[in-house]
């Protein structure tokens, strides 16, 4: 059995009392679900002192329609349950891929525990290090996010490439998301697209005492699909191997309509999401045209280079963001 090691754990009742705990303790960590962070503790991977539950936070658990900068959003609390996002009627209105990423998360206990704040913020992910600690010491004394001074994926790099292995994060993204901090400073937006850094070992622009508050995304102006795709070993309690987000915007509400703006973004590369580039010449087409998904399959195909950070080899992963992209778009299709 693993056990957790000592902390203390803090309850406070509103955001203010978060950030002045945090600012107040350093290396203290916030726990949300625990989905992720407790597995991890018990792996040792990080000892703090103290834990402060977002438990009794309730201004964290509203999802309302608000307006900033003369734009509607739709603000989903930080503190919301995976199951909440995925069934919010709402939210399966507006942002489908995200209603569909939520509910793809892990298993259903676990999205009724885990939160949308905690899946923005996960840990990146590791072959090599979400492991015990004395799997770790048999393997030549951990790596640069445990306790030691190699990385097993790439040994001759110098980061750590932990994958960003979030369902909710790629979507986020390709829907122009904003995350909204709350620190000691006060408030900061953040584009989610700004919000991850290339370093598994701090993969966020989160500052130690700022936590998550909510997560913004704007109420499309335009008729659009959106899709989010996940290959898995088993259909259930698993991390995606293969993660990729798609938005269309369209001229007219048809799949037969041409497509004015496209989003691809695919995660569990490295520790940043990767948003694919030159897809220009997609644009103006239908998304009914067959041209168009072999222009994104050969971008995904090109710039998605998985590593050998999780499970299954690299370049059968590489094949399959292509395969998985293809079948997502040609759904979207079928679906009119
Ligand atoms: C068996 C298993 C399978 C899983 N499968 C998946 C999967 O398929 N897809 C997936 O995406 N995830 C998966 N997870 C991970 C996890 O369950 C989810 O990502 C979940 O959304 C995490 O939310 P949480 O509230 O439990 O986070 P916690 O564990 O409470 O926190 C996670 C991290 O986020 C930080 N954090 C939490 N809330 C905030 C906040 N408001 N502001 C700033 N930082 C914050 C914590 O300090 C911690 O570092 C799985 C976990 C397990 C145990
Ligand atoms: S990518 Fe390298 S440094 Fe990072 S967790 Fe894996 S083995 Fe360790």
């Amino acid at each position: 059995m693993l056990r957790l090691p000592q902390f203390g754990v803090a309850l406070p009742a509103n955001v203010d009392a978060v950030v002045a705990l945090l600012r107040d303790n350093p290396g203290a960590r916030i726990v949300a679900g625990g989905t992720d962070i407790l597995p991890n503790l018990k792996h040792r991977l990080d000892e703090p002192g103290m834990l402060i539950s977002l438990a009794q936070v309730a201004e964290l658990r509203s999802i309302a329609k608000v307006e900033h900068d003369g734009q509607a959003w739709v603000e989903i609390g930080a503190g919301n349950t995976l199951t909440q996002v995925s069934e919010d009627p709402q939210v399966r209105a507006l942002f489908p891929s995200l209603a569909t990423a939520a509910g793809l998360v892990a298993s259903p206990l676990i999205r009724n525990m885990g939160t949308l704040g905690g899946n923005v913020n996960l840990d990146t992910r590791c072959r090599y290090v979400n492991q015990t600690k004395f799997w770790r010491q048999a393997l030549g004394g951990g790596c640069l996010k445990s306790e030691g001074k190699v990385c097993w994926v790439v040994p001759t790099g110098r980061n750590c490439v932990a994958a960003m292995s979030s369902d909710c994060v790629p979507v986020l993204i390709s829907l122009d998301a904003q995350i909204v901090l709350a620190g000691p400073q006060g408030q900061r937006v953040v584009p989610a697209a700004s919000y991850f850094k290339a370093d598994g070992l701090r993969h966020t622009v989160r500052e130690d005492a700022e936590l998550t508050t909510s997560l913004r995304v704007p109420v499309p102006t335009t008729p659009t699909r959106s899709a989010y795709a996940k290959w898995t070993v088993r259909k259930s309690i698993d991390f995606p191997l293969v993660s990729v987000a798609l938005r269309f915007d369209l001229e007219a509400d048809s799949v037969d309509a041409p497509v004015t703006k496209l989003v691809v973004v695919a995660g569990v590369l490295g520790a940043k999401p990767r948003i694919v580039s030159k897809l220009d010449d997609a644009i103006g087409k239908p998304l009914s045209d067959p041209a168009l998904s072999r222009i994104v399959c050969a971008a995904v195909a090109k710039q998605c280079k998985p590593l050998e950070n999780v499970p299954y080899e690299a370049p059968y992963r590489r094949r399959m963001f292509e395969v998985f992209t293809r079948r997502a778009i040609a759904e979207l299709v079928a679906a009119g």
